[in-house]
């Protein structure tokens, strides 16, 4: 099978679980067993030990028959499913994104609202705790934001592949700013969690073991929609290894330090991506031929709320990106390191050991 047809099947299981809230594959299970026309499922935890399999069938589908598709939340795989159906791949995800569908529906959209604004008003009352109520605050908003943006890029990036029919030339026009609006949101969301978080000092690493070609086929899945808006080709180049690290924490590293370099680069221009592995020594690098970072800011810019005075464009910004790129570099134990030159491009370089 196609690898983006699997990478679409595991994307709309995450947001069906982000959607439900749970990572209990149990409650997945049932889910996918009353929705979808599957006649034997087996859900795995990620230690590989089996979680549920149809009773009915009683037949146990091995882990390494594949394909099998990562349930995940937050970047981090935490099950996999494997199914057997008479239902093509594209029935089994126009079945899935109904089950979406009919969740949202049943969003508590006013209730969400209405807890978000006691928070606040909770937090006028008590000034004294300003600061961990802020924080609090930020966090639940921002989580809750997530959920349904991930469904309207999620949406979007079915339309764009033809699930719902032939697109004319306007509406994928439409279409593409609906999905880089949404992900630059979403960038900008993630970066102001990330960061409440860390001032809350929650900060914690959440360690798997994965390979950089993984992790880089996501980042640039990702990242499609922004690099066509600017019809900026990505360079890639993957020399693969294995990371244990906090696989969410490294991706957000990625996005964030990728998002700036098609930020700050022409249109029509060439963005590198790539891994080395020489001595014992790992490095991931992002290379763009933008417009640079003047010597006198290229040590403030890693700091929080700092915009260089070469951002015209503040409404892709929180001046939070950067920083928390540093603290999770910092909190694996990872070098970061820039070149940048005016008006040339900037080069950020991820040392690894
Ligand atoms: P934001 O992009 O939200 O302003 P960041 O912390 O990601 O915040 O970046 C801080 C500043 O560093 C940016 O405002 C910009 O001036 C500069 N910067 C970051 N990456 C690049 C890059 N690749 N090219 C040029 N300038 C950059």
């Amino acid at each position: 099978m196609a690898t983006t047809e699997t990478y679409h099947i595991s994307h709309m299981l995450t947001i069906l679980s982000k959607i439900i809230k749970t990572d209990n594959l149990e409650e997945i299970f049932a889910i996918l067993q009353d929705n979808c026309e599957v006649s034997a499922m087996t859900i795995y935890e990620t230690n590989g030990e089996i979680s549920a399999i149809k009773k009915s069938f009683q037949k146990e589908l091995p882990i390494n028959q594949s394909p099998s598709y990562d349930l995940k939340i937050n970047g981090v795989t935490f099950g996999k499913i494997i199914y057997e159906t008479k239902t093509s791949n594209r029935e089994f995800l126009k079945l899935i994104s109904e089950i979406i569908a009919d969740k949202i529906k049943n969003y508590e959209f006013k209730q969400i609202i209405s807890q978000q604004i006691s928070a606040l008003q909770e937090g006028i009352l008590q000034q004294d705790n300003d600061k961990r109520i802020k924080n609090n605050f930020f966090a639940s908003v921002t989580h809750e934001l997530r959920t349904p943006l991930n469904s309207i890029i999620g949406y979007s990036e079915l339309l764009m592949q033809g699930f719902g029919g032939d697109l004319s030339e306007k509406q994928r026009e439409y279409l593409l700013d609906i999905q880089t609006s949404g992900l630059n949101l979403l960038n900008m969301i993630n970066d102001i969690l990330d960061f409440s978080k860390i001032s809350a000092e929650n900060s914690y690493l959440n360690v798997s073991e994965f390979d950089i070609e993984k992790l880089f086929f996501e980042v640039t899945n990702t990242i499609k929609p922004l690099l066509k808006k600017k019809n900026l080709k990505l360079k890639t180049s993957i020399e693969n290894y294995t990371l244990n690290a906090d696989y969410r924490k490294t991706y957000q590293i990625l996005i964030n330090l990728l998002s700036n370099a098609i930020k700050f680069s022409p249109n029509s221009d060439v963005i590198e991506l790539y891994s080395l592995y020489s001595d014992k020594k790992r490095i991931i690098v992002v290379k763009d031929n933008g417009i640079g970072i003047p010597k006198r800011s290229q040590r403030q810019i890693f700091k929080e709320y700092t915009q260089g005075a070469n951002n015209k464009l503040k409404e892709n910004s929180t001046g939070l990106g950067l920083a928390i790129v540093k603290k999770f570099c910092n909190l694996h134990g990872w070098k970061i390191k820039l070149e940048s030159e005016e008006n040339k491009g900037s080069t950020f370089i991820i040392k690894l050991d």
